[in-house]
């Protein structure tokens, strides 16, 4: 975006939305209406129903019978990638709208939320292209007598339940793939950030998405969402939020059995060796850190630094986080915006202090940026940091940083796998067996190498150890909304059992 646009204004009046179920528009009628104040500016935004268990079984009946009826899924590949391919180009002229709207709820700069809209259609391309690369195996091995098939098939009825940092990036990170694969949906967004997965509604269905197959059911996680982790008639959920609440999510899908996909925390390591390029490590380390206010699963909130470098690098970076400009959202020029959440603001500032009360050095930062109105905080850097302290333990998801020299590569790799997380990691160095060697040996799902959060569709994500199960995106994020059906075909006369 160019940054010398002029600054949006704010809405005359909150935009108010009903919810979306089986292809139609429903009111809000009685129902507890959510008013979402901008995080940045203090005032309403939208209005946004808060449906209620019973809503979500009734998007869940309509789910079920677009599934079972195969209006959707028993499309071909070919017919399905028209659908998508038509979506991306919806979401492109509906670029504005989303990341204006999308700003507004969670805080982020207007450029990164346009630049997140543009790159959702993207998916949506691709995943057209998966709808129509999606396929089984043979075996052809088997005798004369015997042919194997190996048949992928819709997994059925998929709940989303996605967080409000990145709302519309994470849900474009699945629907195109759950519908690719020939499932159908209800999806939950976050209460504080509902806008823009509601918009998607109307983009699906200009597409020529068969009613009943997208249906958006807002309202509060420990009702609706969890009504959805227990619900009988879901056969997969995706969920994407902390781990706490992913870890009650894996207890209440155990009534039905039904599969879990789990994006869950980080903690994630920025690895930089001496032979890196300094400048570049130090603004990729700030962008990891600072981006989206650090409200990231995949943040690089732990550097770990080549002893020999580490004082000159930290001076280098905080210089480098005193240039971020932190401010209006609304301003095309801003990279970085509001904290999201009230109780997310609460919870960084506790963790800053908390690093402060247990004796690690504040480098830079550490402190709210008062603009009058809205939640703001400084980029943070700790140094002095021990690997027991809770700052270096837990996800904090906000721009907080706690340094960790190392000697030796080996202590490198043991101090970045000290953490219960496997979401992602990063690696700075110059020196390609260094860099292969770490990137094999470090634990996590992602691994950049002198990059970060960065990446196209084509690859999967997802975490190892406490980040969470199965992946999401590329060709693999199709598969994991399918379940596989061995077919055994004998050809000619049976030889008989009875003689
Ligand atoms: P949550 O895990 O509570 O929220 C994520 C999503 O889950 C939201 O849609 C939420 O709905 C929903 N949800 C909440 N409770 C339940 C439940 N019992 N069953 C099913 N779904 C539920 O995260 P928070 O918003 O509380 O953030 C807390 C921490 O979680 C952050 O500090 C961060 O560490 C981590 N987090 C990680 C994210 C990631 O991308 N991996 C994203 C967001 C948070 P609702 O918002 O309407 O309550």
């Amino acid at each position: 975006m160019d940054e010398k646009a002029p600054i949006l204004s704010l809405p005359s009046e909150p935009r108010s939305f009903g919810f979306f179920v089986e292809g139609a528009w429903l009111d809000a009628g009685d129902r507890k209406i959510m008013e979402r104040e901008s995080p940045a500016h203090e005032v309403p935004v939208t209005r946004i129903p808060l449906c209620t268990a019973a809503d979500l079984d009734r998007a869940v009946t309509a789910a079920r019978a677009a599934f079972e009826d195969r209006r959707w899924s028993g499309l071909s590949g070919a017919e399905r990638a028209a659908v998508l391919s038509k979506a991306a180009a919806g979401i492109r002229a509906r670029v504005d709208e989303l990341a204006y709207w999308e700003t507004l709820e969670n805080g982020k700069p207007i450029a990164q939320s346009r630049g997140e809209v543009e790159g959702a259609a993207g998916i949506y391309d691709y995943a057209a292209g998966a709808a129509r690369m999606l396929h089984g195996d043979t075996f052809n091995n088997l005798g004369d007598k015997m042919l194997g098939l190996v048949t992928r098939e819709p997994i059925g009825v998929v709940g989303l339940i996605t967080p409000w940092n990145f709302p519309f990036f994470i849900l474009s990170e699945r629907v195109p793939f759950v519908l690719a694969a020939g499932c159908t949906i209800v999806a939950k967004p976050s209460e504080f950030t509902s806008a823009t997965s509601l918009i998607m509604a109307d983009i699906l269905a200009d597409a020529g998405l068969p009613a009943g197959v997208y249906n958006v059911v807002p309202g509060l996680g420990a009702e609706v969402g969890q009504a959805m982790t227990e619900h009988a008639d879901i056969d997969m959920v995706s969920f994407t939020g902390s781990s706490r609440v992913g870890r009650s999510a894996i207890q209440a899908a155990s009534g039905n059995f039904k599969k879990l996909g789990l994006e869950l925390g980080g903690k994630n390591p920025q690895i930089v060796f001496a032979d890196a390029d300094l400048d570049d490590a130090a603004d990729g380390v700030a962008f990891g850190l600072a981006f989206n206010t650090g409200q990231c699963c995949v943040s690089g909130s732990r550097l770990v630094v080549e002893a020999s470098i580490a004082d000159d690098f930290t001076a280098r970076l905080s210089e480098k986080l005193a240039k971020v400009r932190v401010g209006d959202p609304l301003d095309p020029a801003t990279q970085v915006g509001a904290i999201t959440t009230d109780a997310q603001n609460a919870t960084i500032l506790d963790y800053i202090a908390a690093g402060q009360a247990a004796g690690a050095t504040l480098v830079t930062g550490g402190a709210s940026i008062d603009r009058g109105k809205g939640r703001f905080i400084a980029p943070t850097l700790f140094a002095g940091v021990t690997r027991d302290m809770t700052i270096a333990r837990e996800e904090i998801f906000g721009p907080v940083l706690s340094v960790f020299p190392f000697a030796t590569p080996d202590e490198a790799i043991a101090i970045a796998n000290d953490t219960n997380y496997g979401l992602a990691a990063s690696i700075w160095t110059k020196d390609i067996d260094k860099a292969i060697q770490t990137s094999r040996r470090v634990q996590a799902g992602r691994v950049w190498v002198n990059c970060t959060i960065t990446g196209g569709p084509e690859l999967p994500i997802g975490g190892f150890k406490q980040s969470g199960w199965g992946r999401e995106t590329g060709i693999y994020g199709v598969e994991e909304y399918t379940q596989i059906k061995s077919v055994h075909i004998e050809l000619g006369k049976r030889d008989p059992w009875i003689a």
